[in-house]
């Protein structure tokens, strides 16, 4: 590699220095080169990384950690890739380098500047495309300190378990691959959005922009209806506006990452573009797109007047299904008619059929997209048969987001108005991750540059046990392949409402034995595909609204609010017939020997709860004391009771964040309006849970979680790190949480090894 500087600033960059610069840095140098707005930047290159590697002698032993590494080996990639980041974080950059960065960044608002420091990675003579995302980024840095700490990590992140995998896979010598470091004014924008340069469907000289309050993650994400705009290149003129209703931004929060707040009122139907700014940014974007000869997908901000772009790609339009789509970001150039939170993954193609209530269910066929307010337990036998399904109403953790993860039918929840956009026979294309749904049948490619899934199998043993979530039986099989470690939840209330009659109807109807049989049979093929794992059986707890479209729904009470109505435990424990069939199905699998089977008791809020359903029991020939019994924490107050619940005689606890968060916050967990509030991280609910476990842990008292925050990585960390003893995740969720798991106990057990050398 040729002789290179240390530091080079945008302006002496080429499009051609990726050698040096890496893809993302020769990209930002090209565009400030062409005279766009680029954020100030300048790289730290890839010069300076092999200096550091040679000058500190690393690159004689660093690739040491590599030879012979098989790298399907979970453990021992994990131990490789943690040894060679703390070889690089423990080193100290050679002084002439601290200088040249010191220098550089001082000519940044003297040093003062809040920058963000990205990796650049590349090998040499390639674009750094195929390493996209494989190393860090931090934003939001300030200060010399700060800066060369975050460089290093960079640096370090070189060598995280998911790039030496994916490099491994792709034949890379590890020795082989460089690190640039871009430096870059962070830009706090007051509005910021995207822009198509071309209309990317027809190709007419319309630039398309679509923007919102904040920064530009909200409009990217979809997490904001966003005001578009189409400006006509040929008469010069905004030729159409869409103002939308925007009820949140994103904004920087302090000095660590972003936060979601609320709009002002006065600025949620403001249009967030004046003409002239519109008009602007279709220039920059024409300069764009002449320069590189083809339509760009631009990312621009816009801080007091002054105009930034962040980013401009090619764009590729979606081809017709069947048509094979070119590399690039395909669903870029498709037309979004709606969005809303994508609650099941997956992307499929399909006709729309709205369904209003369960008798329409009978027009659903085979493939279709089911478009509804919001499912009911009637309608899951048509939720079988569907592609997809799209929601009016809900959040993550409503009846539609839960069945259909566990379908593996991909879903959207909270569009608020599908069942009015979306007109019944017309095709449309469900992305269940993004929360899109894009007009016709569309081919979305995967990005090229995502990463291999580094698959979590079975064999990596954790201390803490990863369980998962089942709702129906049909999915037995399928979280059973999960290799999880038990049931650590399942709610046998969808056993009974798929059938469309209430409890109460069965007992009504001398219908005892068939209700019984039901639970039994469809309890037993869990407990068979997870022999001799544990299984945490929940009791009944279906809200009286969900039993109200069933025979014998007539007669259950209607209530203002049933989220805090009659329902879970408190509900058995008054209608003893229906706890009493319940038991019965538990207590003749038990005496078929199935000891894996654990009751767990739903929407507990004191001990006596407890104590009085045990005894019912006990009445009702259950040997109490030799059976697994245990309680969802979904209530503050159970939290806050759990020593005296411990004494009571519980065997364990299981978080159930979907109703702890709504009833700690007073947050419907099934109303759009307000599921931007909707926080298991907020720490009040994260302080109710951590002094839980302390006490759970003093009593050596299982503690789990199996609401949807079980199944988020990031909550699961902070579950681990402090101190939850299993964890059960959605089905999809499972190997991504494993490895979750995986990481952070070896994380923990590294710091401790750390702390006892230091
Ligand atoms: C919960 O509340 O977190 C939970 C798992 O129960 P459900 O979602 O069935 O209310
Ligand atoms: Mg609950």
């Amino acid at each position: 590699m040729k002789e290179l500087p240390d530091i080079l600033w945008l302006e002496e960059i080429r499009k051609e220095d990726i050698a040096a610069v890496g893809g993302k840095g020769a990209s930002l140098g090209e565009m400030a080169v062409i005279g766009l707005p680029v954020p100030r930047a300048f790289v730290v290159t890839s010069h300076a990384f092999r200096r550091f590697l040679v000058e500190t002698g690393l690159e004689k032993t660093i690739f040491k950690n590599f030879e012979n590494l098989d790298v399907e080996n979970n453990v021992a990639l994990e131990e490789a890739a943690e040894n060679a980041k703390a070889a690089v974080l423990r080193e100290t950059m050679p002084q002439s380098m601290v200088r040249h960065i010191m220098e550089a960044y001082q000519k940044m608002d003297d040093g003062e500047m809040i920058v963000a420091v990205r990796s650049s990675a590349t090998a040499e003579d390639l674009p750094d495309a195929s390493f996209a995302g494989q190393q860090e980024t931090y934003l939001n840095i300030k200060g010399n300190e700060n800066l060369l700490k975050a460089v290093q990590m960079c640096w370090a992140s070189l060598y995280g378990a998911r790039a030496l995998y994916y490099r491994a896979k792709q034949g890379f010598d590890d020795n082989s691959v460089n690190i640039a470091v871009v430096v870059q004014q962070l830009i706090n924008s007051e509005k910021a959005g995207v822009m198509f340069t071309t209309h990317p469907v027809t190709g007419e000289p319309l630039s398309i922009i679509e923007g919102s309050w904040g920064l530009g993650e909200s409009v990217v994400s979809g997490s904001v209806s966003p005001d578009k705009y189409i400006f006509d290149q040929r008469s010069e003129k905004v030729v159409d506006r869409l103002i939308a209703n925007k009820k949140i931004e994103i904004i920087a929060e302090g000095t660590h990452g972003t936060k979601v707040v609320p709009v002002s009122p006065d600025r949620q139907d403001a249009q967030v573009l004046s003409d002239e700014e519109v008009a602007r940014l279709a220039m920059f974007g024409k300069i764009a797109e002449n320069h590189y000869g083809i339509p760009q997908d631009v990312e621009w901000a816009i801080v007091r007047s002054t105009f930034y772009i962040l980013q401009s790609r090619p764009i590729t339009t979606i081809k017709p299904k069947g048509t094979p789509a070119s590399s690039g970001r395909t669903e870029s150039g498709s037309t979004i008619i709606l969005r809303g939170q994508g609650a099941s993954p997956g992307i499929t193609s399909g006709k729309v059929v709205i369904v209003r209530d369960a008798r329409d269910t009978s027009a659903v066929r085979e493939g279709d997209i089911m478009v509804t307010k919001m499912t009911n337990p009637d309608m899951v036998p048509a939720m079988k048969k569907v592609a997809a399904i799209v929601t009016d109403e809900g959040g993550m953790t409503c009846h539609a987001a839960i069945v259909s993860r566990e379908l593996g039918t991909p879903a959207i929840v909270g569009t608020k108005n599908g069942t009015i956009v979306l007109k019944p026979g017309q095709t449309v294309t469900v992305d269940g991750e993004k929360g899109f749904v894009y007009e016709g049948a569309v081919s979305v490619q995967q990005p090229q540059a995502q990463a291999p899934v580094i698959a979590a199998p079975a064999q990596i043993i954790t201390a803490t046990s990863v369980k998962v979530n089942v709702s129906i039986p049909e999915a037995a099989a399928r979280a059973a392949a999960t290799g999880a470690d038990g049931v650590g939840l399942l709610r046998i209330e969808h056993l009974i409402l798929g059938l469309n009659k209430t409890p109460g109807w069965f007992i009504a109807n001398h219908k005892e034995e068939e209700f019984v049989r039901e639970l039994y049979n469809g309890i037993k093929i869990v407990l068979d595909a997870f022999y001799g794992k544990p299984v945490w059986v929940r009791t009944l707890d279906a809200p009286t609204d969900e039993f109200r479209n069933m025979a014998g729904g007539e007669n259950e009470p209607v209530e203002h609010n049933p989220m805090l109505g009659w329902r879970g435990i408190r509900r058995d424990l008054q209608s003893k017939d229906q706890f009493r069939l319940q038991v019965e199905a538990f207590k003749r699998l038990w005496e078929q020997g199935y000891s894996n089977l654990g009751v767990m008791f739903p929407m507990v809020s004191h001990p006596d709860q407890f104590i009085q359903a045990k005894s019912m029991m006990r009445e009702w020939g259950v040997d109490v004391d030799h059976v697994t019994l245990g309680i969802m924490i979904e209530i503050p107050g159970s939290a806050i009771l759990i020593e005296e619940f411990i004494e009571a005689g519980i065997n364990f606890a299981s978080f159930g964040t979907n109703d702890l968060v709504q009833y700690t916050l007073a947050i419907d967990r099934n109303n759009e309006n307000v599921a931007w509030m909707y926080d298991p991280k907020h720490p009040a609910v994260l302080r109710l849970i951590h002094d839980a476990i302390e006490v759970c842990r003093e009593y050596e008292v299982e503690c789990s979680i199996c609401g949807q925050a079980g199944s988020e990585p990031p909550m699961v960390q902070w579950l681990v790190e402090h101190g939850i003893s299993s964890v059960s995740a959605n089905i999809d969720a499972v190997a991504k949480i494993r490895e979750t798991v995986a990481r952070t106990e070896r994380k923990i057990i590294l710091e401790n090894a750390r702390n006892r050398n230091a």
